[in-house]
């Protein structure tokens, strides 16, 4: 047997092992069924929630950003739209869930002219009830999904719920709580986040969103007084001193409260403000929080690595990573299992909203990154195959529900 051909018989090896694991998915922002059943579907739906944004960057309109045509002209205006600029984003790592979906379930190679109108009308016949367990559960084999949509519990034990703290501390909400309590100070404010907190512990959510950007400039009391006393006035709230002394004193309820603090590194816009670097000082001093810091931190995934590999309450999640850049998160992934412990990994998360296909494409393009990881340590006498398919099955399960204490998701 030559090296090819046993490099290959490993990645299949690996893929059909993995395949056969459950999963814990880490990260959804997924609409549950009864939204999927009366919601009119059309293609722009699969170009949300990621295709859309490199969309941008090629020329769509940004109005466009969350707003799926609303009806048969808009549709055909948007496609006309994006016809050009399809071809300029399509072999992007965003755009290869889609086509993966595209062709795993309507047998079609490419969103094209003549199929555009078709494939909305198919996708609304994917409107039954068991469509989502079908897919999710039965195909994909996920036990568990940790979803962030706003609601703290959905009467459901395969899903669990969270508190969007990146939605709660901004300028909407603060306004609405200073027009309900004028003469608040900026203690009551942070009370009033803190009961939001004791209400989503109470009402089932397990873990806390927050962003790197959240922890932009340390922590300074005098200077949130002085920047409160502008945004009642009228002063935007930009991220500063006020967000980033209210997102403490969160974060240190939430440790109290032991919820697990989720923070999203990296990919967006300014990502001078979504450095995982900006995290080093906050697990530092929030030792009893259990951090689960998201999206390797890309592209600063080297740093991000040592946050999981210097503390013991900072865990890494591979969450939407696979999906930003196959390539990085392969590398990334291998520099990674030179110094971070195999215990703090969580492998997958899909981040999508809506289309289950979604979910199982991204969990594929996981499994074959691990596979290539993987294959590539063995060949090189790094670790064998049964030590690589207990690290495997640690990534996808046995770490996030650990972490997250979740119970009642173990396979039979
Ligand atoms: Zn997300």
């Amino acid at each position: 047997m030559t090296n090819g051909t046993t490099r290959e018989a490993l990645v299949r090896r690996l893929r059909d092992e993995m395949a056969a694991m459950p999963v814990l998915d880490t990260h959804e922002h997924f609409t549950p069924e009864p939204y999927h059943l009366t919601n009119r579907y059309n293609f722009y739906y699969w170009l949300m929630p990621y295709i859309q944004y490199d969309l941008v960057s090629v020329g769509m309109d940004p109005r466009h950003l969350w707003r799926p045509p609303a009806d048969e002209a808009e549709v055909d205006a948007r496609f006309r739209e994006i016809r050009d600029l399809w071809p300029l984003v399509r072999n992007n790592s965003y755009a290869r869930p889609f086509r993966m979906a595209l062709k795993e379930f309507y047998g079609e190679d490419d969103l094209t002219e003549a199929n555009y109108r078709e494939l909305g009308r198919r996708m609304d016949e994917t409107r039954y009830p068991g469509r989502y367990r079908e897919i999710l559960q039965e195909r994909c084999g996920i036990r568990g999904i940790l979803n962030q949509t706003g609601a703290f519990d959905y009467g459901d034990p395969f899903m669990r719920g969270s508190v969007g703290l990146v939605n709660r501390i901004v300028e909407p909400e603060i306004r609405k709580f200073l027009d309900a309590r004028p003469d608040a100070g900026l203690d009551d404010l942070a009370d009033d986040i803190r009961a939001h907190i004791d209400a989503a512990k109470a009402g089932g959510a397990i873990l806390a969103k927050f962003d790197a950007s959240s922890f932009l400039v340390p922590p300074d009391r005098k200077a949130a007084e002085a920047e409160f006393g502008e945004v009642r006035k009228g002063a935007p709230l930009r991220i500063g001193a006020l967000s980033c002394w209210l997102y403490e004193q969160a974060l240190a309820k939430v440790g109290e409260v032991g919820l697990v603090a989720a923070v999203h590194t990296g990919v967006w816009g300014d990502i001078n403000y979504k450095k995982p670097e900006l995290l080093f000082p906050v697990v530092e001093r929030h030792r009893n929080v259990t951090f689960d810091i998201y999206h390797m931190g890309m592209p600063y995934t080297a740093a991000c690595g040592f946050l999981g590999k210097n503390y013991p309450n900072a865990y890494l999640n591979l969450c939407w990573s696979h999906i930003v850049s196959e390539r990085m998160t392969v590398h990334a992934l291998d520099e990674w299992m030179d110094y971070v412990p195999m215990s703090k990994i969580f492998g997958f998360g899909g981040d999508f909203n809506t289309m289950p296909e979604n979910i199982w494409a991204h969990l594929e393009i996981a499994r074959e990154n691990f596979a290539e990881v993987m294959a590539d340590r063995i060949l090189r006498g790094r670790l064998d195959l049964d030590e690589a398919l207990r690290i495997l099955r640690a990534w996808f399960f046995d770490n996030p529900v650990r972490v997250y204490g979740w119970k009642g998701v173990e396979p039979a």
